[in-house]
């Protein structure tokens, strides 16, 4: 395909051709727009963050040091303030309607007076703000990954609330699912059906961390009653400390949350080959270690310091325990080579590793997610192919 870009300071427009175009260009992605790929979904709140910077904070305040203050006044959570450095720079977000997202409107000093209390109001706390930007938070999902040779990642494919702070990850792990698809379609040992898993594989994903991410902000905006929560009376007293309780109650998956961070599983994928094993629980907040293809292998430190993990990233890794069979291994490898899919035997003599990767051969692709695993090779030829995406018509058909 042919590409025109202009830069945007010099006005100079180059063309050039490319096999494929990826839009990396963020929620708002023009590339999107013109490749005709709908999102759906829906906004979540309007907010605006002031960013300050305010050295030493936490000794200035009775609250003691935290990651996050959450501002409930009596019309409801209001706003909150998030360490970015951990001392000197805040973020103060507002929560609001439309009308707070008009800047030319917006008191960025009377919120920080209001975060900070009475001390910043009579001037103790010195702070000085750095800039003032207003969002939209919204929950959307782009209807397709791919259309033709234009393919979706990072905030251009969705966009989620940034509670549990899971956009930018969501879209690190698509480059990772992506990245070593193309490399094998530009080197010419996958096929290119390859990248059509690449949407399979990780819609999904994206739906399941926009779903945790509203859940999240769902979480910290309910607080019911608050209307006596700044009184100085024994109501008042009851309101704060029931608030309390409760959001540190619902706002606790945001923090603990291992399932969803690494618990993420491509189920049915038709590059993975399943052993017909039952997944492990899909929990946002238990991680069950597993090597059922699909899941991300599991990590565990090696005799000479290497973490499993360390192991893999250029190519397939065939982890090979002492009860798997030369005969198998040797398949494995001939069958890769002949299609010159890059891999790497290890041999594993760690007895920990062995019983955390479950079998005694585990295929593991590029991006860390189990291809295959099993006790000993039937057809190595299929696995191959499977991996390198040429049997997903086949799949798809039966
Ligand atoms: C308040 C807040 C807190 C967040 N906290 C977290 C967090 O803790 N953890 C986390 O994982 N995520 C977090 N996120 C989400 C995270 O910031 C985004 O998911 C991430 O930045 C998306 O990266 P991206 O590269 O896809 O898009 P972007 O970061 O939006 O980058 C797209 C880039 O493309 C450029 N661009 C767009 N159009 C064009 C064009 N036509 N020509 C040239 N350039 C163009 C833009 O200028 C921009 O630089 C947060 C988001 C917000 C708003």
């Amino acid at each position: 395909m042919r590409v025109t870009v202009r830069d945007l300071r010099s006005g100079n427009h180059r063309q050039f051709a490319t096999p494929y175009l990826l839009a990396c260009d963020g929620a708002t992605s023009s590339v999107r727009e013109q490749a005709g790929i709908p999102m759906h979904g829906k906004l979540l709140s309007y907010s605006v963050n002031i960013l300050f910077n305010c050295p030493g904070l936490t000794s200035k305040h009775a609250m003691g040091e935290a990651e996050r203050y959450m501002f409930v006044g009596p019309e409801g959570m209001w706003g909150n303030l998030t360490v970015v450095d951990g001392d000197v720079v805040w973020r103060l977000t507002v929560l609001g309607s439309e009308e707070k997202m008009n800047l030319a409107a917006f008191d960025a000093d009377a919120w920080i007076r209001r975060a900070l209390g009475t001390e910043a109001d009579a001037g103790r706390i010195p702070y000085e703000i750095s800039s003032v930007i207003p969002w939209r938070r919204t929950e959307m999902l782009a209807q397709r990954y791919k259309q033709g040779r234009v393919i979706l990642v990072g905030d251009s494919a969705h966009t989620m609330s940034p509670t549990g702070g899971m956009g930018m990850n969501t879209g690190i792990q698509e480059v990772m699912d992506l990245g070593w698809k193309l490399q094998g379609v530009l080197a010419g040992w996958a096929h290119t059906d390859l990248l059509e898993s690449y949407e399979i594989e990780r819609l999904p994903i994206a739906a399941r961390n926009i779903s945790f991410s509203t859940q999240n902000f769902n979480a910290w905006r309910d607080t019911p009653d608050p209307g006596a929560v700044l009184d100085d009376t024994e109501e008042g007293r009851h309101v704060r400390a029931a608030l309390g309780r409760r959001l540190r109650e619902s706002t606790r998956i945001e923090w603990e949350s291992m399932g969803l961070q690494i618990g993420h599983r491509y189920e049915d994928s038709p590059v993975c080959v399943s052993d017909g094993s039952p997944p492990t629980p899909d929990d946002f907040r238990i991680y069950v270690p597993t090597t059922r293809p699909g899941s991300r292998a599991p990590h565990c430190w090696l005799e000479d310091g290497r973490s499993t993990l360390d192991l893999f990233g250029k190519g397939f890794t065939l982890l090979a325990f002492p009860r798997s069979q030369a005969r198998s291994i040797e398949s494995i490898r001939s069958e890769f080579a002949r299609r010159k899919i890059p891999l790497e035997i290890v041999e594993l003599q760690s007895d920990e590793a062995a019983r955390l990767y479950e079998r005694p051969l585990v295929l593991v692709r590029p991006d860390g997610h189990v291809a295959w695993r099993g006790d000993e090779v039937d057809d190595a030829a299929r696995i191959a192919d499977t991996v390198r995406g040429a049997l997903i018509r086949e799949t798809a058909v039966h």
